[in-house]
């Protein structure tokens, strides 16, 4: 049998860490819980959890808090599900280095699916290594070649300009995983760069007439409004193809 993944279930409403752990449970993972920020930072230090579900109003402390000081030691994944809608919380909650978030209230199925994604990256963005290893990110019909600076789509070179390519290479990267505007224009345009979303905008529209089917119904890139892009992964490409 395959070992199991240890979750660390930070969350001081105890409706909602019941009804996670449950979740959990039945899916095979070994829970750990914490209801405040100071047994979360004692248990993720000691017993090393392989992924960190994190609510951002803890009693005690604001979760942002603990994402950057987990951070200064451990790449494990963090998920943040959270009630804050705001763009502004998930953006400063990436930007601090979170790995996915999650607004409540949210169905099992996608809570599971993002833990899948999650673990699979461990940290360590297993694309990357991927990208490494092959010289290419390939998901459905999609290839990006790193070595050739093209990106395929069902065989046919895309024609990406430069900038196109710059962003779907940087995504490719982190695929799965929800980039921040903020993020894709200071690795496309520099750290100087003026934020305005505009032009970023103009290129995935552009990214998305040449590899989308149909670009209201993306299968490849998706819009997390007010907050960035993400590139479909492996698991959610095929997810969505089951339905
Ligand atoms: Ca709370």
């Amino acid at each position: 049998m395959a070992a199991k993944y240890r979750i660390l279930i930070v969350e001081d409403d105890r409706s909602i860490s019941n009804m996670i752990k449950a979740v959990l449970e039945t899916n095979n993972y070994i829970v750990l819980y914490a209801h405040n920020g100071t047994e979360a930072a004692f248990i993720a230090e000691n017993h090393c959890p392989d992924l960190m579900l994190l609510d951002l109003g803890l009693p005690d402390t604001d979760g942002t808090e603990l994402i950057k000081s987990v951070r200064q030691w451990s790449a494990m994944p963090i998920i943040v599900v959270s009630a804050r809608t705001h763009e502004s919380d998930k953006i400063a909650a990436l930007d601090m280095g979170a790995d996915d978030y999650v607004t409540k209230p949210f169905g099992t199925g996608e809570l599971l699916a993002r833990i899948r994604t999650a673990l699979r990256h461990g940290g360590t963005f297993s694309s990357q290594n991927d990208i490494k290893q092959s010289g290419k990110y390939a998901v459905g019909g999609l290839v990006i070649d790193y070595d050739r600076y093209r990106v395929y789509i069902d065989g046919n070179d895309a024609k990406f300009t430069q900038n196109e390519f710059k962003i779907i290479a940087f995504l490719g990267r982190y695929a799965g995983k929800v980039m921040t505007y903020d993020a894709i224009i200071k690795s496309i345009w520099g750290p100087n760069a003026n934020t305005d979303n505009q032009i970023l905008r103009v290129n995935m529209a552009n990214i998305r007439r040449k590899i989308e089917k149909c670009p209201a119904h993306p299968e490849y890139i998706f819009t997390e409004v007010g907050i960035g892009y993400r590139l479909a992964d492996e698991d959610s490409f095929n997810e969505a193809h089951q339905k």
